[in-house]
């Protein structure tokens, strides 16, 4: 009956705001005690092949269990938590790219939520990263999802010019998905575009012509071009093949801690039959 319906539904949401009060409540206390930790995941540059960048990938365990992004970063922007974790997380990249020493050149990409570009303080909040920790502004990416189109893109446009003053590049995160379209690439002027990992991981089922259609786009407009998710040495090769230049995925290194890192990349220059 209606009613039941009614019922179930109440239940559900009732549920669902006592997870996400219990998310909040945690990662509050959790950016307050230092609980909070970043992990880098290699980016290799096929010229190169060479690490070219590391992304800094946000980590929170919750009574020792990891709590996925996908979970927490939507609560901390419901909750207005985003604009002082964004801030830490800016601060912690900068701090350990700045520090971190198996490659000095290797740049930091940092993902960065649309509300933190739309209210936060973000060139501030950037600068004083760049100042506290030392770090080049050159060896700073700052990732913004697709999903920015959907807001004001003028405001956009105008922040991501101020981002981009600061001599840091700005990276079109997930492109494909969601709203964006090949003309928006020529509006936004940003530097990296970076094709979501749906698409690699189809790229035998239809998502090669949209990896050919952005890849031909970005080379026009100038894009530096990054394949997330590269799983397998058939899709490194594949992806090659065609011409994009920057690999990310499992197949050439999970996400780690920044201990990690120096390890990883011994092992990495020694392996030379991965790319
Ligand atoms: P993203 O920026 O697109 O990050 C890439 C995601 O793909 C990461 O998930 C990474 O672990 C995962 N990944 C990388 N290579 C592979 C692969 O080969 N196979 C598969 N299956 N997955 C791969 P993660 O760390 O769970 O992050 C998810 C999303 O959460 C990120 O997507 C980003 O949008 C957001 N996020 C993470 N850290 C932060 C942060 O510090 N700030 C903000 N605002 N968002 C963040
Ligand atoms: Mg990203
Ligand atoms: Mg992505
Ligand atoms: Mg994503």
């Amino acid at each position: 009956s209606v009613k039941s319906e009614v019922c179930m539904f109440t239940e559900q949401m009732r549920e669902t705001l006592y997870r996400q009060i219990t998310l909040k409540n945690g990662l509050s206390s959790a950016l307050k005690n230092n609980q909070l930790y970043m992990v880098y995941q290699p980016v290799v540059d096929c010229d190169t092949g060479q690490v070219g960048f590391c992304e800094a990938l946000l980590r929170w365990e919750l009574d020792g269990k990891l709590i996925p992004p996908s979970e927490f970063i939507p609560v901390a922007e419901q909750y207005g938590l985003i604009y002082s974790i964004g801030a830490w997380v800016m601060q912690q990249s900068c701090q350990q790219a700045a520090s971190w020493s198996f490659d000095k050149d290797v740049s930091v990409s940092v993902n960065v939520s649309v509300a933190q570009l739309m209210h936060g303080d973000l060139v501030n909040i950037v600068t004083r990263a760049l100042h506290d920790s030392g770090l080049p502004a050159e060896n700073l990416h700052i990732e913004i999802t697709e999903s920015i189109f959907a807001a004001d893109i003028n405001y956009v446009l105008q922040q991501m010019k101020s981002l981009q003053k600061l001599n840091i590049k700005v990276s079109v995160d997930d492109f494909g998905t969601g709203f964006s379209s090949l003309a928006l690439l020529q509006s936004l002027s940003a530097d990296v575009v970076k094709i979501d990992r749906s698409f690699i991981s189809t790229i035998d089922k239809g998502g090669k012509a949209i990896i050919q259609a952005t890849q031909y786009m970005a080379n026009e407009l100038g894009y530096s071009v990054v394949a997330e998710g590269v799983e397998t040495k058939k899709q490194a090769d594949d992806l090659k093949a065609m011409g994009v230049a920057n690999l990310q995925g499992f197949y050439f290194g999970k996400p780690m801690k920044l201990e990690k890192l120096d390890a990883w990349h011994q092992g990495f220059k020694q392996d030379n039959r991965k790319l």
